[in-house]
């Protein structure tokens, strides 16, 4: 390979078809071609290099908890990159003390492990759950089962991907990890036949599907999961990975059930746009990992770290977790008219907070491209779900605008 830069085309803002050609030629084909290059955002919208302005509730997949360019994000993020980017884990940085002191005391006694992505943060998970399962049986291999939710989604690594039970997602990469039993989200007596007191070592959970269509893990099953994983020594781990962070009105989403997990994972909001993972276990079961057990050159770098602490800051500073409470029961109202508006297209609205679903009766996937087309980003998920995902800062008037352009679309959107 040539390494001259100056032979690394360069796209150049305004040229929106460079891109296209750039991503065309050059990009890996894993994704669906992306419908858009956007180049800029402001809050709760986001600009295409057309110049187009969208009411961006996608939020990079509940990414962008402050939304776009948050001037306190933006400082803070600024002035610890000119300070120190990264030192490894060989060394303490400050961020990631406090941070993982933050994370904590929204859970309880107990540690924080971080990484990179919302995967990463499963794989923890899943190697914490192996040195239980070691602990309570004694012998490495005889208690590696993990219980998840039929519909769930971990990631895809290959923990991640076994975790996942999938079709669409396992094809092609098996074999994959052994152990993993699906039994179906709220179904409390399944879940109790899966669990077997000698050989499963965890269950995990997502407290609100999101991949999966939107589906909420109701009060009555976490509660149920978590005294059958006490009785029989079985790790109750939940997966916040989007859900969390507040972006249901609660900081964890679980803390609706009033629950009290072994551990969790996060990440997507966690770092507000920089990418950002953790897991936290309560007291008992952190000390399961001692130094050597696990490891990573980035995780909870000092930028990292930081990105994180400001959306932590500007939570508490802008006392966001009660405005997407005060704000969810007007919003959700006003979503369930559509159901009025189009009972033939629409079956109901489902979710918590800025985590919700208009559910359709058709395929959502044309249904979230035209709605891009009136200038509102949203997310399919599980083929017949819109999922809007806005940030937790958005004010009643842009939650307002997403439904007066769901009503403009669904009204005139002809059945096939
Ligand atoms: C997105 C997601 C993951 C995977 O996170 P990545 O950062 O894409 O690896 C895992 N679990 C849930 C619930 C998710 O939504």
């Amino acid at each position: 390979m040539d390494s001259d830069p100056s032979s690394i085309p360069a796209a150049h803002a305004g040229s929106p078809d460079e891109t296209a050609a750039l991503y065309d030629q050059f990009v890996g084909r894993n994704y669906a071609s992306p419908a858009l290059t956007l180049t800029h955002g402001e809050g709760s919208y986001v600009w295409d290099s057309q110049k187009r302005r969208y009411l961006d509730f996608s939020t990079g997949i509940a990414v962008n908890a402050l939304g776009h360019a948050h001037p306190h994000w933006v400082r803070r993020v600024s002035e610890q990159a000119a300070k120190l980017t990264h030192v490894s884990n060989l060394y303490r940085n400050e961020p990631q003390g406090r941070l993982a002191a933050a994370l904590a005391g929204h859970a309880g006694p107990g540690r924080v492990i971080f990484c990179n992505s919302g995967a990463e943060a499963n794989e923890s998970l899943l190697k914490l759950a192996r040195l239980h399962g070691l602990r309570k049986s004694g012998t490495e291999g005889a208690c590696i089962g993990v219980v998840v939710a039929e519909k769930a989604f971990h990631g895809r690594t290959f923990g991640g991907m076994s975790a996942t039970p999938q079709e669409k997602i396992q094809k092609g990469f098996r074999p994959l990890l052994s152990g993993f039993t699906a039994a179906p989200l709220n179904d409390l007596a399944a879940w109790d036949r899966a669990m077997d007191a000698k050989t499963t070592a965890a269950v995990l959970v997502e407290t609100i599907q999101g991949e999966g269509g939107v589906n909420p893990a109701t009060p009555e099953f976490l509660i149920g999961l978590e005294k059958l994983c006490r009785e029989r020594n079985i790790l109750f781990m939940i997966d916040e990975i989007q859900c969390g962070i507040g972006r249901t009105g609660k900081f964890y989403a679980f803390e609706y059930a009033g629950v009290h997990p072994d551990a969790i994972a996060m990440a997507k909001g966690l770092g507000g746009g920089f990418p950002m993972g953790a897991i936290w276990m309560s007291a008992p079961h952190a000390e399961l990992f001692q130094a050597g057990s696990h490891g990573t050159t980035f995780g909870g770098g000092a930028l990292a770290a930081t990105a994180a602490l400001a959306v932590l800051e500007v939570i508490e500073q802008e006392k966001l977790l009660a405005r997407v409470t005060a704000q969810t029961p007007a919003w959700h109202q006003a979503l369930r008219q559509l159901v009025t508006l189009r009972p033939d297209l629409v079956q109901e609205i489902r979710g918590m907070g800025y985590m919700t679903g208009v559910i359709l009766k058709v395929d959502s996937v044309p249904v979230v491209a035209a709605l891009r087309e009136a200038g509102l980003l949203a997310v399919p998920a599980g083929g017949i779900a819109v999922r809007l995902l806005p940030p937790l800062t958005a004010s009643v008037k842009e939650l307002d605008e997403s439904v007066a352009i769901l009503r403009q679309v669904l009204a005139g959107w002809k059945v096939a």
